[in-house]
């Protein structure tokens, strides 16, 4: 006989990574959060935590829908996981900050990246409740980083075109390479 399943069940997926052009497409709004929705919240986790990763977009995975995960949680051994379903900046403070910027798509590639020092986030939890929260440092860092995913950005979009060129050469060359 069978054993069921265990409900908890994750499964870490393959990760999209540069220069693929899924990469590249705008995520759609989730809509109603349906079971494949938290299968694809939990699998993301997953996924990020195995990286190990601060934040993941859904359309990393290959999914292109409005879903983002992010911890960024500094201590050992203590997990903060939060949602964001359909996230929608609706303000930026004025004041700027810059952050060494990396990316689970663009594997050990940092680039400093200025963005708005606070954001306030519109989202949605994996109840579908609408929530709203104010984020600084580097939460808000890593919100607007997975909101550009969900719109087909990257952080280095962010940076001068001759280091962009640059990065993008090298992971075209790594990816002719393994396919070779
Ligand atoms: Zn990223």
């Amino acid at each position: 006989m069978a054993l069921p399943s265990p409900v908890s069940a994750m499964t870490i997926r393959p990760l999209v990574i540069l220069p693929d052009a899924v990469l590249r497409r705008t995520s759609e709004p989730v809509g109603s959060i349906t079971p494949e929705i938290r299968t694809l919240v939990a699998d993301m986790f997953e996924t990020m935590y195995d990286a190990p990763g601060v934040g993941l977009a859904a359309i990393q995975v290959g999914v292109a829908k409005r879903v983002v995960t992010i911890d960024t949680s500094k201590e050992e051994g203590v997990r903060e996981p939060r949602v964001f379903i359909d996230p929608e900046i609706v303000w930026s403070s004025e004041e700027k900050r810059v952050y060494d910027e990396g990316c689970l798509s663009i594997p050990e590639y940092y680039a400093e990246v200025e963005r708005p020092d606070r954001v306030r986030v519109k989202f949605r939890d994996i109840e579908g409740r609408e929530q709203e929260i104010e984020a600084d440092g580097l939460l808000a860092t890593c919100i607007q980083h997975e909101i550009d995913h969900l719109n087909g950005v990257l952080f280095i979009d962010h940076i001068s075109k001759l280091k962009r060129d640059r990065v993008i050469k090298r992971f075209t060359k790594a990816a002719k390479r393994d396919a070779a």
